[in-house]
């Protein structure tokens, strides 16, 4: 049973509707363009556009790029592209931090004139060490009470190239002594001679991620400003620069605790690590927790969507079991996907008293409840049934084809096998079987057959290959690395296991890139996006058909 947890931020903005403190509300996503977004990511963008959806507000895409050096365009695409796919619209155009560039350096030079930043020429080393500790207050940089008129004349000379990186800074004139580091006189600007995706070469200093934001969220008129609890102790300062510069508006910076789902890393950082050290085979590997990477494996928009209404949205952290996802995922494609069958390492059968040059055209639902057609399946003497599906000696309990013993073929006819022929190293190479002629869509006579077994025709199925994904992380916090290695020893060596020379049936052949379904008895499967094509079939096991999570 899926049900939406609680999301705090549902009843603030209610009670701020309710107030008339705002006649509408907007919030943001405010992702930085410098890797593909993740499944943590699918919980913000939910939440702000889901806020904005629900009470008739509007949600803002605006990319944070204040980092030029490690922003790209690709990753602005790639994160338009995720956004829409999961099935939001931001409100107008996408919008830059980078935008409001002309706008910020006015700010910096109207926070000088009033006294309240300066230009500091302490190393990034000497900085650090004048900051002090969380247990020692920091000391004034011997800058701190330079003249209005040399700082103006200093960031202009910054803004005009004439410094190397790093040679200055300009920093906020506030508390040296605070007992919250963020506000131990921040940078506001740095000296960066890089090129920026949106600006070009027009800047070499580039405001802070402190700087940027709230005023981005002040210009853009954002009520909420809704961010991960990191950012806690960075509200105090986030409200000194509304309270100290001319915004429009002043926002709220209300935060929520991120996602964390054992089993996986959700780290920009580490997922781009493994995609540069080819660990995977880019960001929209199946293995990866980015959008992207769950939308190749098969996972659907609605199926995400699902999960971040089923963990909800708190401020108390803690780690979602990874299979909550695959539950969403699972129902999802139990309740959409086209079912279809396909034999992942095939075994000749030889119906031998089934009359040779017969075919009979079996119609098979597309799905058990869904009215979305049927599928023909031609029934002939020779078929391919799975090879785990026949065995000489049976554990207890085993209920598929054994000597002697019968099974049905799916929407097909009972069968039974009566010899199995092997190679000079002892393999079996094909079944000999009979059938019961009167068993097609009814139980036998007088005996009970439990079994079923699926199965495809030998000469119209078509070969494909299967790529069987499993979690790309053995261990359920991947972070947490043994004592000198990395969370890439954590690495599972059978997240990948390919397979060629499967068989899958006919109505398979139109398989479009992305189209799911269900082989029965086998797993949830998708076309892959890359690879597949009429050609050459390529099937990507999204998930399997049981879990122990949820029942
Ligand atoms: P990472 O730590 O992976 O680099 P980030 O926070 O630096 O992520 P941004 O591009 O700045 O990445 O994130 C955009 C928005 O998504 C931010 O508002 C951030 O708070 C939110 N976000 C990022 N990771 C998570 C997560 N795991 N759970 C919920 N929200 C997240
Ligand atoms: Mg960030
Ligand atoms: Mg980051």
């Amino acid at each position: 049973e899926i049900t939406a947890a609680t999301n705090f931020l549902r009843a603030i903005v209610q009670a701020d509707l309710d107030a008339g403190k705002h006649a509408k509300i907007i919030t943001r996503f405010p992702p930085e363009p410098n890797g593909y977004l993740h499944i943590g990511h699918a919980k913000s963008i939910c939440l702000n556009f889901g806020l904005a959806e629900e009470f008739g507000g509007q949600c803002n895409l605006r990319f944070d790029d204040t980092n030029p050096a490690k922003e790209d365009q690709e990753y602005i695409d790639a994160i338009k592209a995720d956004v829409e796919w999961l099935g939001f619209k931001w409100a107008g155009d996408e919008h830059y931090a980078s935008d409001y560039f002309e706008q910020l350096h006015a700010w910096a030079v109207y926070l000088i004139e009033a006294g309240k930043a300066y230009v500091c020429d302490l190393t990034p080393e000497q900085a650090r060490e004048y900051r002090g500790s969380l247990t020692e207050p920091g000391r004034d940089s011997p800058f701190r009470e330079r003249s209005v008129a040399e700082n103006l004349e200093l960031f202009a000379r910054m803004k005009a190239g004439e410094f190397p990186d790093g040679a200055r800074a300009l920093r906020a004139k506030i508390d040296m002594a605070s007992p919250n580091m963020n506000l131990r006189d921040p940078i506001l600007y740095r000296i960066r001679h890089a090129h920026h995706h949106q600006t070009g070469d027009k800047w070499c200093i580039y405001p802070s991620y402190d700087f940027t934001h709230g005023q981005s969220d002040a210009i853009e008129g954002v009520t909420h400003s809704i961010c991960t609890l990191e950012f806690e102790d960075h509200r105090p300062l986030y409200e000194w620069f509304l309270e100290n510069l001319p915004v429009p508006v002043r926002p709220r910076q209300y935060e929520f605790a991120r996602l964390n789902l054992n089993y996986t890393v959700t780290s920009k950082r580490k997922l781009k690590q493994l995609v540069d050290e080819r660990h995977v085979n880019g960001w929209d590997d199946p293995r990866m927790s980015t959008l992207s990477g769950f939308r190749r494996r098969g996972y659907t928009p609605a199926s995400i969507r699902t999960f971040c209404d089923m963990i909800g949205v708190n401020r108390a952290g803690g780690v979602v079991d990874v299979g909550m996802l695959e539950f969403a995922i699972r129902d999802d494609l139990d309740a959409n996907a086209a079912r279809a069958m396909c034999v992942l390492k095939p075994l000749k059968v030889v119906i031998t008293n089934y009359p040779e040059g017969q075919v009979e055209q079996l119609q098979l639902p597309r799905h058990p409840k869904q009215d979305i057609g049927v599928r023909v399946l031609p029934f002939s003497r020779e078929i391919y049934i799975d090879a785990s599906d026949f065995e000489e000696n049976p554990p207890a309990g085993y209920k598929r084809l054994v000597p002697g013993g019968e099974v049905r073929l799916r929407g097909s006819y009972v069968i039974r096998a009566d010899e199995a022929l092997k190679d000079a190293a002892g393999n079996i190479v094909e079944l000999r079987c009979s059938y019961d002629e009167n068993t097609l869509g009814k139980n036998p006579e007088g005996r009970k057959v439990k079994g079923v077994i699926h199965w495809v025709p030998l000469a119209e199925s078509i070969e494909c290959e299967v790529r069987l994904y499993d979690r790309l992380f053995k261990s359920a916090n991947p972070e947490k690395a043994e004592q000198g290695g990395s969370f890439l020893d954590n690495i599972n060596p059978d997240s990948l296991v390919v397979l060629q020379g499967c068989r899958a049936e006919p109505s398979l052949a139109s398989a479009t890139p992305q189209e799911r379904f269900q082989f029965e008895r086998e797993g949830y499967f998708c076309a892959d996006s890359r690879d597949s094509g009429p050609d050459a079939l390529v099937f990507n096991r999204t998930v399997t058909l049981r879990d122990s999570w949820g029942g």
